[in-house]
């Protein structure tokens, strides 16, 4: 019987100062690592259709900063929707933002749809290589190396968030993953890492060790396939690694939310195309203040809170209710309808985005007969139940929840 051959692997002690991984030492790493995927891979409904570049693409456009948890509800029906580049390219706008409700950051629902229907023009095929796919709207350096790897078997190397703190960890990168230089660097290594057998099930064990055993807090390095040549498990700075100087500025954001009212209709309006919720219906709204200093708690935090029955409302206005009835004011104006009573606050909803703790102050405002010149905009009057259909954000749902319930009271 042959003996197993058996490579002692030389672990890279200052990889900024190393330009070529040894052979031996990436040859260990794939091996691990993929043998480790093949025993713990996740079952994600995109694997089982990875030789479908459409439906590998739907994915990585989905998982594009957002949860795997999340994306699962949401990928299947979207694709008994829209099954091919050219059902999805013949959809109507409205019907595909209506699919993507939920799943937030609607402009890669657009950019998607975009990219469909140029496809659909040139025959239907998605691109079989990083460099073309990246022509695409809504397509980057990694969702490219992604689709590339696993639908195509080719050898490119998908770097993400995680990704890049796996690596920072493992080779002992100091540079700040968040920098230039250490972006480069990590990408260099990644690169080198990435094998021509198997590349996209490689890109994709990279993310599995990152979710399930490598995370941010506690790297459970016990149970990790690469313990015995990681930096930063042998040298005790799993918990310091990586470096991440830039840190997230998040800005607190009070908002004023309008729901005029007129014999059981509510006033809505569609937000321009381009920008935040492009495209999406809304309860009129403005900004009234905002704190840059908003805390990361703010920014975690998501909820509707009541302001109690009709009848306890409170009617006591401080000076920050008095710059809401302001803006409240103003959003009549701009709207062209004449409120019939005083505004009534309904209660506040809380909801986080990237960079912005938005807290929606939600006011229910009895309006007298519109004239013709109501709803400027491009807007119009819907029953609850016609609200249902529109296609609106996560937060104007929970607007429109809040306002109901408390109606009911
Ligand atoms: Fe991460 Fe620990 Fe594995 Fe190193 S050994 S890659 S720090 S989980």
């Amino acid at each position: 019987m042959r003996r197993p051959v058996v490579v002692a692997v030389a672990r890279p002690t200052r990889t900024e100062t190393v330009d070529a991984l040894p052979t031996a030492y990436r040859a260990a790493i794939r091996r691990k690592l993929l043998g480790w995927y093949d025993r713990n891979r996740r079952d994600l409904p995109w694997r089982r259709r990875a030789s479908d570049p459409y439906a590998q693409w739907v994915a990585e456009i989905m998982l594009q900063q957002t949860r795997v948890e999340t994306v699962i509800d949401y990928y299947e029906p979207f694709l008994r929707r829209f099954p091919t580049v050219g059902a999805l390219a013949r959809a109507d706008h409205d019907h595909v933002l209506k699919q993507w409700e939920g799943l937030g950051y609607y402009r890669r629902a657009l950019g998607l749809h975009r990219a469909a229907r140029l496809l659909h023009d040139r025959g239907g095929q998605v691109p079989d290589t990083a460099e073309a796919l990246r022509e695409l709207p809504g397509i980057g350096e990694y969702t490219s190396a992604a689709i590339a790897s696993i639908a195509f078997n080719r050898r490119e190397a998908a770097v993400d968030g995680n990704v890049a703190r796996v690596l920072a960890r493992l080779l002992g990168v100091h540079a700040d993953v968040l920098s230039t230089e250490g972006k480069a660097r990590i990408r260099d290594l990644a690169v080198q890492l990435v094998p021509v057998a198997r590349p996209g099930e490689f890109n994709q064990a990279w993310m599995d060790l990152g979710s399930a055993v490598c995370t941010p807090k506690s790297p459970d390095c016990d149970r990790c396939p690469l313990q015995s040549p990681c930096v930063a498990a042998t040298t005790g700075q799993a918990d310091s690694l990586p470096v991440r100087n830039g840190k997230r500025r998040v800005v607190a954001v009070r908002v004023a939310v309008a729901v005029f009212v007129y014999r059981g209709r509510m006033l809505v309006r569609q937000r321009p195309t381009g920008g935040l919720w492009s495209g999406l219906w809304e309860f009129p709204n403005v900004d009234v203040a905002t704190d840059p200093a908003a805390s990361e708690a703010a920014v975690r935090g998501s909820s509707a809170t009541g302001n109690g029955s009709r009848k306890t409302r409170s009617t006591a206005c401080s000076a920050s209710d008095r710059a809401t009835l302001d803006a409240i004011e103003g959003l009549a104006q701009s709207e062209g309808v004449a409120l019939a009573a005083p505004p009534s606050k309904v209660g506040t909803v809380s909801h986080a985005l990237t960079h912005r703790a938005l807290t929606f102050e939600v006011y229910e405002c009895p309006v007298g007969k519109p004239s013709g010149a109501g709803a400027k905009r491009s807007g119009g009057w819907v029953t609850p139940a016609g609200f249902a259909k529109l296609s609106v954000s996560v937060a104007h749902r929970k607007v429109h929840t809040l306002f109901v319930k408390q109606s009911a009271d």
